[in-house]
């Protein structure tokens, strides 16, 4: 028997404890991420994902979010999605439509609420305090407006063999209108395969989707690498390989898990994230690159 749970940040330990004990009562691994990312959405504390999570350039919270099941490859992906609760319970039951299974913007917003899903204000006091502060700072500044970003992006395994992966973001700050990032697409935010492994990604969404580095760690991880070894070639690969052609590539991190609970994460920069499973409680580390194609892992 094996189960585990791997996910971005530590904003995600207390949702993965969540999970995990989930998994452990023999629960569901869709369930137990929808749990964990549930609580990582309903926290106001964390200022990337769900309620309080920092606005667009209009002041307004627009999420995007997407769940992958790894037995199925069934997908569901909500972007610009605005007044929802928890973005996730969306994207998991549209990836049980056979048709429109990936809505943007007011018709994403339109379907939470005819299907019943809890709408509510998402901008809290202290985002909308932290956007005024933000366009004060880029009227005296040459600040960037983007800067406060992050994902929560779990894969998730359960005691029968079942994966799915789930991601839920606010996306940039100040982003414009319309902006979509990487976390609701298949193959760069997140991939699934339950015979394989699932990977995820948080980091610049405009520089992860150039390179679909999720799928990318999936596909190396069935040609027979580890997670770590397939999370460290696709990742310094792409970051060497975009930095030679585009000049530069953005912050970016990736976290991947296999079908028998092992695990691997790689980064271009520092960066924390929780790991669960069957022979280790969930546990913080921080990752970072060791600049000749590994990653230094240290637990917290
Ligand atoms: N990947 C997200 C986006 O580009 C942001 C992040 O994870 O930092 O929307």
């Amino acid at each position: 028997m094996t189960y585990g749970m791997i996910a971005t940040w530590e904003m995600a330990y207390d949702g993965l404890q969540k999970g995990l004990a989930h998994l452990k009562n023999s629960g569901t691994a869709a369930d137990a991420l929808e749990k964990a990312i549930c609580a990582v959405e309903d926290e106001p504390t964390f200022q990337s994902v769900g309620y309080g999570g920092l606005p667009n350039a209009q002041g307004v919270v627009e999420m995007d979010s997407a769940y992958m099941d790894g037995n199925t490859f069934q997908l569901g992906a909500v972007a610009g999605i605005t007044d929802v609760k928890n973005p996730i319970k969306v994207a998991r039951k549209l990836s049980h439509e056979k048709f429109n299974s990936f809505l943007v913007g007011a018709g994403a917003t339109a379907y939470a609420k005819e299907v019943g899903f809890t709408m509510t204000e998402m901008l809290t006091e202290k985002a909308a305090q932290a956007y005024q502060e933000r366009l004060k700072a880029m009227a005296e500044s040459n600040l960037s407006p983007y800067d406060g970003h992050d994902t929560v992006g779990m894969v998730s395994l359960d005691d029968t063999g079942s994966m799915v992966a789930g991601t839920s973001t606010s996306g940039l700050f100040m982003k414009r209108p319309g902006r979509v990032g990487d976390s609701p697409l298949a193959g760069s935010g997140l991939y699934v395969d339950a015979e394989v492994g699932g990977a995820c990604a948080t980091g610049l969404g405009e520089d992860l989707m150039k390179g679909c580095l999720s799928y990318e760690i999936v596909r190396l991880m069935k040609a027979g690498l580890t997670p770590q070894a397939a999370c460290d070639e696709a990742v310094y690969s792409f970051d060497a390989e975009l930095t030679k052609r585009y000049g530069k590539a953005g912050a970016f991190s990736l976290i991947a898990m296999n079908n028998t609970g092992d695990w691997g994460v790689a980064t271009n920069v520092e960066f924390t994230f929780v790991v669960g499973n069957v022979n280790q409680e969930v546990t913080l580390y921080t990752a970072r690159p060791d600049n000749q194609g590994g990653t230094i892992i240290q637990a917290q």
